[in-house]
């Protein structure tokens, strides 16, 4: 069993899209094991995604990721980080696949519905980001 981390950005939350990506997640398998709502400030933003620091997107990324509460939900399942990060689809909910979460709930370019870890090292630092006393 392998842990990653999930996050319904402020996009599907504002939308009420939360339960239906709830409901997608744990009809692929995976069990909930730590949830709640969050609202980032500025600086929890910017350090979240510092790999992005400098790039023509991260502005844009922090002001919407502060823009209203996100749901961060630690989740477990056999081969967790992949499989959570095929079902996503990709960054550019235009180019995700069909039947993928940011192809059904994605409004485009940074709003993309959802964030997923993309491996090991990140699932570990980013559950720890949101829960640093269960991880
Ligand atoms: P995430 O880390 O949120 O799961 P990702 O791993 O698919 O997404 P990253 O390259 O890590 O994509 O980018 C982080 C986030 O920054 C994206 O989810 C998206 O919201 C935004 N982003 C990335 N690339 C672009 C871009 N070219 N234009 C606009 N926004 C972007
Ligand atoms: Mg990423």
């Amino acid at each position: 069993m392998q842990k990653t981390l999930l996050i319904i950005k402020p996009d599907s939350v504002s939308a009420k899209n939360s339960g239906k990506i709830i409901d997608f997640i744990e009809n692929e398998g995976f069990t909930i094991k730590s949830m709640k709502l969050k609202t980032l400030s500025s600086d929890e933003a910017g350090e979240f995604y510092a790999e992005h620091m400098g790039k023509h997107f991260y502005d844009n990324l922090k002001e919407f990721m502060t823009s209203g509460p996100c749901i961060p939900i630690i989740l477990e399942r056999d081969e967790a980080i992949l499989h959570l990060r095929e079902v996503i689809g990709a960054t550019d909910p235009a180019k995700a696949a069909q039947g993928t979460i940011r192809n059904l709930y994605g409004e485009g370019g940074t709003r993309n519905a959802v964030h997923g870890s993309d491996s090991p090292e990140s699932a570990q630092r980013e559950c720890s980001f949101f829960f640093p006393n269960e991880v």
